[in-house]
């Protein structure tokens, strides 16, 4: 059986196109991304913590981000991250798991799980390298996630976010069910009733006739895509 071609992605700093596991060895080496560490580390500031995070879905692992992370930042700014590049359609509740212990939103009325820990807590308190780390968002129709910490360094951040996105995949490339040219909408009727693979070029997207499911919906870049209510837009908050 032929392997299934790995799903790649462009380093920000120098934007070569690796695979993931690439990704992983080159950012620590890359020129471009080394450049910019010595030049923010001879300047002003505290050094912290920072971690290297290698974020995939649990199971479409061609879906995929590369983040530094500094210490001193929170679950609950993670959280943010995840909701805003991949994940938010319905504002659901979302958890970490480290240990022992589940770590889950409280809100401003006080609300939170019995048993659960708050989110708001510096992730230098929590992460160190080879951690493995399963995240998910909704307990009903669940996306699952898996943080891997890949390193962490000791130096002053490269922006002034609690997050840096290094790299992340390109958006799997899919055919429209219909005829050859490329997928860009999602019929969850197709996907849902019929058993199909539900992608659609922008053509046949307009004279589909489905809609129990509503309109078809946009191929974003996320592994959300054809869950609850998800629409996108799978960018990064800052
Ligand atoms: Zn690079
Ligand atoms: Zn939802
Ligand atoms: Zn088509
Ligand atoms: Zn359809």
């Amino acid at each position: 059986m032929a392997r299934k071609k790995q799903s790649r992605g462009n380093c920000h700093y120098c934007g070569k196109e690796m695979t993931k596991g690439g990704l992983s060895r080159h950012l620590r080496s890359c020129a471009k991304r080394q450049a910019a560490i010595a030049a923010r580390n001879g300047g002003k500031g505290k050094d912290e913590t920072l971690f290297h995070l290698q974020v995939q879905d649990a199971w479409a692992t061609d879906f995929w981000l590369h983040l530094e992370m500094r210490g001193s930042a929170t679950l609950k700014e993670l959280d943010n991250y995840l909701r805003a590049i991949w994940l938010e359609c319905c504002g659901h509740l979302s958890s970490f798991s480290i240990g022992p212990y589940r770590y889950t939103q409280i809100f401003d009325d006080g609300w939170g799980i019995e048993g659960d820990k708050p989110m708001d807590v510096p992730v230098q308190r929590l992460f160190s390298p080879g951690m493995k780390i399963p995240y998910a968002y909704d307990f009903g129709t669940t996306s699952e996630l898996v943080i891997n910490v890949v390193d962490a360094r000791q130096g002053k951040p490269l922006t002034a976010n609690p997050i840096v996105l290094m790299a992340r995949n390109l958006r799997p490339e899919v055919t429209c069910m219909e005829c050859d040219q490329p997928g860009e909408w999602l019929c969850m009727e197709c996907l849902y009733e019929y058993d199909e693979p539900g992608f659609l070029c922008n053509e046949h997207a307009d004279e589909h006739p489905h809609e129990s499911y509503g309109e078809p919906r946009p191929l974003v870049n996320s592994p959300r895509v054809g869950l609850c209510g998800y629409d996108g837009p799978a960018e990064p908050p800052y």
